[in-house]
């Protein structure tokens, strides 16, 4: 327990030392303990605060998988449905903190591996935030999942439980207008592995690295009205985030796909009003605002 712990604190503080890779609160990071224990970042926590003390969360992960099982025969999932049985799956460990759960938990239960990273990897969002992404990261990878824009939380969980079945254990899943997740069983070789995923992607595509002080930021009117993926609703069009640092290293990343995807010559895409609607309004989105406040 205490070094599959230390290996999460790691791959958190690690993939949440890059920009490039999460701005504010995005992104999650988990661990499976045991055969139903598993930890996962906390949310509303930045990746690089998660601590050997605190940050992250225990649930029981068979019995998050069995209630997506359910709710998929049922047809009656919903976000609060959801959001209810993964608080209840909430498992106490002394001398531990007890945390609200990512919103994200759902897919991470599901991946049958011990180690997840779902990452914001601006690399990966250049392909996921365009119309040509998914058919050139077939002449990138061998192997991956393209999972279509869905919202996060419920639907998306559910996309991917749908998409599961019919898959190998996939090691690359590209959530089209949102980001990035793979999965492994060595933290290490996980680790190396997202680097190399990304690596990938910007010398395919030969665009430069991202780095701040570059980026020429997008026109606010602009991004508000083309949005591409659902972060920037949540922290990037809201007034009260509008001069944070997390707004401004968002929209720096916006800025930084929109500019790769024209440069190389490709469509992007984006995420509708109805579902812009529908992210602006959820209660756990809401939640991790109020948590990133603090
Ligand atoms: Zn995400």
């Amino acid at each position: 327990m205490k070094e599959k712990i230390a290996n999460l604190v790691k791959l958190s503080r690690e993939v949440g030392a890059h920009l490039d890779y999460v701005q504010g609160g995005g992104g999650n990071i988990s661990v499976k303990i045991s055969n139903d224990l598993m930890a996962i970042k906390a949310s509303g926590y930045e990746l690089k605060n998660v601590s050997e003390q605190s940050g992250f969360a225990f649930v029981n992960h068979l019995e998050i998988n069995q209630k997506i099982s359910e709710f998929r025969q049922n047809e009656n999932g919903s976000d609060e449905k959801f959001s209810a049985a993964v608080k209840s799956s909430g498992t106490e460990i002394a001398p531990y903190p007890q945390l609200r759960p990512s919103m994200e938990t759902g897919f991470h239960s599901l991946l049958p591996f011990q180690y997840v990273i779902h990452s914001h990897a601006v690399y990966a969002a250049i392909l996921a935030c365009c119309l040509e992404g998914k058919k050139i990261a077939q002449e990138i990878f061998s192997d991956f999942l393209w999972i279509d824009y869905h919202n996060p939380g419920w639907q998306l969980t559910e996309a991917i439980f749908e998409n599961l079945k019919n898959s190998k254990k996939p090691k690359i899943i590209f959530l089209q207008n949102h980001g990035l997740i793979v999965a492994g069983d060595d933290a290490d070789e996980l680790l190396e592995f997202h680097k190399q995923v990304n690596q990938k992607i910007q010398d395919h595509l030969n665009v430069s690295p991202f780095k701040l002080t570059d980026v020429k930021i997008f026109d606010l009117e602009l991004m508000k009205k083309n949005v591409l993926f659902p972060d920037q609703i949540v922290f990037g069009l809201s007034e009260e985030f509008a001069k944070s640092q997390v707004a401004q290293h968002i929209f720096a990343a916006y800025s930084y796909i929109r500019q790769s995807i024209e440069k190389s010559g490709l469509t992007p895409i984006f995420v509708s009003q109805k579902n812009i609607d529908f992210v602006a309004n959820m209660e756990s989105e809401k939640y991790r605002k109020e948590v990133a406040k603090k």
